[in-house]
C-alpha cells in the first residue's frame, strides 16, 4: 500500500498534532452550557478515521450521528454530485450539531448534509473539515474548522479513499499517477 503512495503531504504525526490543535479550538468555540447537548454528525466512510481522532480529543459530553453519503466517484477521482446512502440515525433537533467531514471539494457532499441536517432544526450547527480545496471551495457554504487547506490534488489516506481502497493508510497522501484510471 505504501508503495503505491507517490507523495506524503501529511504524515501521521503532523495530523495528529493539528487534530489537537482543531480539538483546542471547538472546546473554546462551544461553552459549557452548550456541551450537554453537543451531537457529532460524522459524514461516512470519509470522516470515520478524522471523526474517531477528533471525539476522543474533546472533554465534553456528545452523542455521534452517522450518515452515509456517496459522491459517485467510484474508480475515478472526478466528483459527480452527492447521494444519501444512509441516513441521520441521532435527533438533532434542539441540539448543537458539529458536522464532521473529510474533505471540502465542490461542496456538494456538505451542502446536502447541511440542508438535511437544517429541517430537523438544530439549535446550532458548525461544520468541521480536516482538508479543504480552497481553489474551488464554494464562498456560500461555510466552514467553521479548517485542518489543513491542499491544493487540487486527489489524495488518499486517514479515512479517504481511492475506489475504496487505501482508507486504513495512517498518513495522507497522493498516489502514483498510474494508478488512477483517469
Ligand atoms: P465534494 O462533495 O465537496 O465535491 O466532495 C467531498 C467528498 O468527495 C469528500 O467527502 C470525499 O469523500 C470526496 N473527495 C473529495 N476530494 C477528494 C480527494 O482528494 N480524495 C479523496 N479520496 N476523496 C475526495
Ligand atoms: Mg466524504
Amino acid at each position: 500500500m505504501q508503495a503505491d503512495i507517490a507523495k506524503i503531504l501529511f504524515p501521521r504525526e503532523q495530523i495528529a498534532q493539528r487534530v489537537d490543535d482543531l480539538a483546542g479550538e471547538i472546546v473554546r468555540a462551544y461553552d459549557l452550557e452548550t456541551n450537554a447537548d453537543l451531537v457529532l454528525v460524522s459524514i461516512l466512510s470519509g470522516a470515520l478515521i478524522f471523526t474517531a481522532d477528533l471525539m476522543r480529543r474533546l472533554p465534553q459530553p456528545m452523542r455521534i450521528g452517522l450518515i452515509t453519503v456517496s459522491a459517485y466517484r467510484g474508480a475515478t477521482t472526478e466528483s459527480r454530485g452527492a447521494r444519501v446512502l444512509r441516513e441521520l440515525d441521532v435527533d438533532v433537533t434542539d441540539r448543537h450539531v458539529l458536522l464532521v467531514d473529510d474533505i471540502l471539494d465542490t461542496g456538494g457532499t456538505l451542502r446536502l448534509v447541511r440542508e438535511r441536517l437544517l429541517l430537523a432544526r438544530p439549535r446550532s450547527l458548525r461544520t468541521c473539515v480536516l482538508l479543504r480545496k480552497p481553489s474551488k471551495a464554494p464562498i456560500d457554504l461555510p466552514v467553521d474548522f479548517v485542518g489543513f487547506d491542499i491544493d487540487n490534488e486527489f489524495v488518499v489516506g486517514y479515512g479517504l479513499d481511492y475506489n475504496d481502497l487505501y482508507r486504513n493508510l495512517p498518513d495522507i497522501g497522493v498516489l502514483k499517477k498510474e494508478l488512477y484510471s483517469c
